[in-house]
Formats: structure tokens, sequence, C-alpha cells
């Protein structure tokens, strides 16, 4: 069994804490890798090592730092098809679906190589007699970066390409689940010219988080995540006096109007809710059709949709729209949720609890699950599945739709499938969610804006990517200078003495 490192001072280093979890091919169920946990000892070596790379690499001047990034972008573009590999094999999604977890990563990276203009900060020429004033964004020295199973490339390099291009340090601290992607990612930075030191893997679990945030070499830290630990790690690292920006998970609404092309919607939310078996932050698990004709209509499409989806494991190609959650627990959480919502009185369209396939008996599969008449009081409807399973929640009015929505504690992303402009603007002003698709299911936005969630979604007040980002991992000086009148008004020619 492959036994993982740690990536430390640009090179491949073995765990020395003796201790390591599992990784797996969640569509076999085989135990395929063995990752190490760090210790207290050697998460602080990694983040003293940054310390000191971190001195020159902020002195680099920026248009170098952005030259590097021009590098590791090609050279990702290069390594596309080694990357999805790595990807479909520990998390499960399909090859195209992992392309695109590359590809929306590679996106900052590509916002990344115009770092110098982001970086330029503000003057005030004449702001009193002889005196200007200037601003300048400067590093923060180390940050650290911890983050999910669901985006191994994405996630990873929504954090490590900002943060580095701004001149800082970054120990990066990749999900247990899936961390093989940041491993090849780090060695690919250092190939773009990225010097030793600058990134540091290290994997582990809460304790080499814990010791990032208690650590006083670091200076911000930005998690992705499941909400309490975002809760968590925000409170800590405030605490510790950090820099935080901590988004969590996810309840996505999409509200169909009666108005709204139902094909069209029905395909839209067959993509968003099964896609990557659900496991995306972004993914819509609550359909809210607006009148009861609009609600039948949704069911009566939706149920030939998914019952053409194809689960499976990554490694048949275009046979499979969706593959195996990611661990045996996820699973058997799915699996319990799905019954609750029966036992709690949802009308369970159709069951993927028993989904099975040949050959692949030990393989964490769910089948696509639909529900209807759900209530806002279920499980199934408080709790973020981050399964394949979608549950339609019917209301009989717009306003009772936006209310549900806006009523939910999570406010990450939500869409509006209508023909009707005046109801479209009128749900982009005023729900209480960050990121909102008009006739578009999964609003990611493209990585010139930003990305973040609003409620229990997201702890901080920066976004991640964009212009945020290079707010996020900077810090502003601002200089008053004064210049007194000399030589410009003529040379002296008196003997004076000296005063
Ligand atoms: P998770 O919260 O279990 O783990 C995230 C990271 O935190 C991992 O690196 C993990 O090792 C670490 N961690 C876990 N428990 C910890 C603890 N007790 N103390 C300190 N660190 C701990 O999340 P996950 O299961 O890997 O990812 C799925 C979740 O992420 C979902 O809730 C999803 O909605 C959310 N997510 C959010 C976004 C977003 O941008 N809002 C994007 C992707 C995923």
């Amino acid at each position: 069994m492959q036994e993982l490192t740690h990536f430390i001072n640009g090179q491949h280093v073995k765990g020395t804490s003796g201790k390591f979890t599992d990784v797996s091919n969640p569509a076999t169920g085989e135990v395929i890798a063995k990752v190490p946990l760090a210790s207290v000892e050697e998460v602080e070596a990694a983040i003293a090592a940054a310390a000191e790379a971190q001195v020159k690499w902020a002195a680099t001047n920026p248009q170098r730092r952005a030259r590097v990034m021009m590098k590791f972008g090609a050279l990702i573009n290069e390594h596309m098809e080694e990357l999805a590999e790595l990807i479909s094999k520990e998390h499960g999604k399909t090859i195209p679906d992992a392309k695109g977890d590359v590809q929306r990563g590679l996106e900052v990276v590509e916002v990344c190589m115009g770092a110098p203009h982001m970086m330029k900060g503000e003057f005030m020429d004449n702001g009193g007699p002889g005196i200007d004033l200037y601003s300048m964004r400067q590093p923060l020295g180390v940050v650290a970066g911890i983050t999910p199973f669901n985006f191994p490339a994405m996630i990873p390099l929504w954090k490590m390409a900002p943060a580095i291009v701004c001149g800082n340090a970054m120990v990066l601290k990749p999900s247990e689940r899936t961390p093989s992607c940041a491993l090849r990612l780090a060695e690919l930075l250092q190939e773009a010219g990225l010097p030793d030191g600058v990134l540091q893997v290290v994997n582990g679990d809460k304790l080499a988080v814990d010791t990032l945030l208690d650590s006083e070499t670091i200076q911000a830290v930005g998690f992705v995540g499941s909400t309490p630990i975002a809760q968590y790690i925000y409170g800590r690292a405030a605490t510790n006096g950090k820099r935080a920006q901590c988004f969590g998970g996810a309840k996505n609404h999409m509200i169909i109007m009666p108005d709204a092309d139902m094909d069209k919607a029905a395909d839209a939310l067959v993509g968003a809710g099964f896609g990557a078996a659900g496991e995306r932050c972004m993914a819509i698990s609550v359909a809210v059709p607006v009148g009861k004709k609009t609600a039948d209509t949704l069911i009566e499409k939706l149920i030939p949709r998914i019952e053409k989806l194809k689960v499976g494991p990554y490694t048949a190609g275009d046979d499979v729209d969706y593959g195996p959650v990611i661990t045996k627990a996820a699973q058997d959480k799915i699996k319990g949720l799905i019954t609750s919502g029966v036992d709690q009185g949802a009308t369970l369209v159709r069951d993927g609890r028993d989904f099975t396939l040949q050959g692949y008996e030990e393989g964490f599969f769910v089948g696509p699950t639909l529900f209807d008449n759900v209530t806002p009081d279920m499980d199934i409807y408080q709790q973020e599945i981050f399964g394949p399973v979608l549950s339609q929640v019917r209301a009989e009015t717009y306003e009772e739709a936006l209310k549900l929505t806006m009523d939910n504690q999570y406010g990450n992303g939500t869409a509006i499938y209508t023909a009707d402009g005046d109801v479209a603007r009128d749900f982009a002003s005023r729900v209480n969610v960050g990121m909102v698709g008009i006739n578009f299911p999964i609003p990611v936005p493209l990585s010139y804006f930003t990305f973040g969630g609003w409620k229990k979604s997201a702890f901080g007040d920066l976004n991640q990517y964009g212009p945020d980002a290079f707010r996020f991992y900077t810090r502003t000086k601002t200089v008053t200078s004064r210049w007194f009148s000399g030589i410009k008004d003529g040379g002296e020619f008196n003997f004076k003495a000296m005063d």
C-alpha cells in the first residue's frame, strides 16, 4: 500500500508521528493509501521553515511572483489528465467532473497572474502643504489553508495561489480523505519556480489544524469545510488574533416559478442535485416550485430524468453521471437521513438506499433519491445531507418560496427559474444568500468575481478569490509624507554656523 508523505521545503517527507489514516477508493471501498497525521512538532517545524522562506519571497517583486503563476498555470494544463485521475481515484467523481475541479482552480491561478495590478495601493498628491499620502499592500507572512475533501484541486488552488502570489508563505492542510492532488500541485508549483518552503503541505487531522490555529507565526487562516468546524476554526483563530475566513456548509434552494421552462428547470435540477453525488457546497438540494401545477409537473419531469441517471465508478468513463460518496460513514449517514425523511412523513418518490452495482458491492454508492412534500421541520430539510438526495418543498406563492429560502440557516447559493425579469430582479435584490443564479443552477462566480456565502455558510468578512483574496492576503500600510521646501528654492551663499 502506498504511504503518502508531507511536502516540506520542496521535498516529500515521511510522517514521523507514527499515526496514519486510510485513504480509500470510494468506488471499490478498497484502502489504497495511508496518509500521515502530523504531530505538533512536525507542524511547528513546517511553519518555522515557511517563515524563513517567506522573507525572501516577499522581497521578490510581484511581477516575478506572477511569472511563477504563469508557469504553474501552464503546468496544470499540461497535467490535467493526471490531476483528474488523482482526484477521481480518491474522491470518486467522474473524470470530466474532476477536470472541472482542476479547471475552476486554474482560473484563480490565471487571475493571480495579474497580481502586480491587484497589489497596487492608493496615492493622494498634495493631501496637505507638501504632503502626499500613499498606501501599500504588504503580505501577511505565513498563512494557513485548511481544505475539504470535495474539491481536492479547486479549493487548495483558491487558497494557495492568491496567498503565495501576494508574497506570503502558506502551510496547507488538505483533507485527509483526498490528499494526493494537493501534494502533486505542490510539486508542480516547485517546477514552476516557487522557492522551497513557500508552500508546505502538511497532512493531518484536528491536531495539525489546532497547531496551526495556535501558532503565533500564522497570521491568517483560510478554511473551507462543514459549518460546525468553520465556526470552531473562526472562533479559535480570532481568539488568537488571526485574520480568518471560514466557509461552511449549505442547503441551496432553487425556486421554480410557474412561468419557468420546466424542461430546462428539471435538467438543471438533476445536474445540480445529483452531479458529484450531491457532494458540492453549491449543489441544489431543495427544489421549491411555486403552485401545485408547477410542483406536479416538476415531479413528472424529474422522474424519467432521475431514472436515466447512470451511477458507477469513474473508470467506466462517459457511461457514468455520478460516482460514490466519499466514505462508508457518509453513505450510512445519507441512508439514515433518507429513512428519517420517510419516518417524518415526506413522500419518497425515488429511493436510492438499496442501490448496488455488480462488481462494486463494497463501493460507497447511493442511488438518486427524490422526496416530495418535504416540510421545514424535517431532518432532511434541516440538515446538509451532502449526498444524491433532492427534496421538493411545495410553496403556494413566490413570497412563501422566498421566505423559505431566507429563513434557512444557510446562505451559500440559490437559484430561480422564471421567464419574468421583474421577479428575477426582485429575488436577486432581496434574497439573503451570497451567490444567486437566474436560470442558472450552480452560480459559482467566475474567478475575477468572488465566492462566498452568507449566514451559517461563511464566517469572516471577505470572500474567496478575486479582488477580496488580494485584500485578505495583504495588509494595508498607509504613509503620510511631508517634504519641506529645500534646494529648489535656491542655494545658500552666506557663511553660516552649523545649527
Ligand atoms: P470537514 O469540516 O469535515 O473538514 C474540512 C477540513 O477540516 C479538513 O481538512 C479536516 O481535516 C478538518 N477538520 C475536520 N474536523 C476538524 C476538527 N474537529 N478540528 C479541526 N479541523 C477539522 O468538511 P469535509 O467533509 O471535508 O467537506 C464537506 C463540507 O465542506 C460540506 O459541509 C460542504 O458544504 C463544505 N464545503 C463548503 C464550501 C464553501 O465554499 N462554502 C466549499 C466546499 C465544501
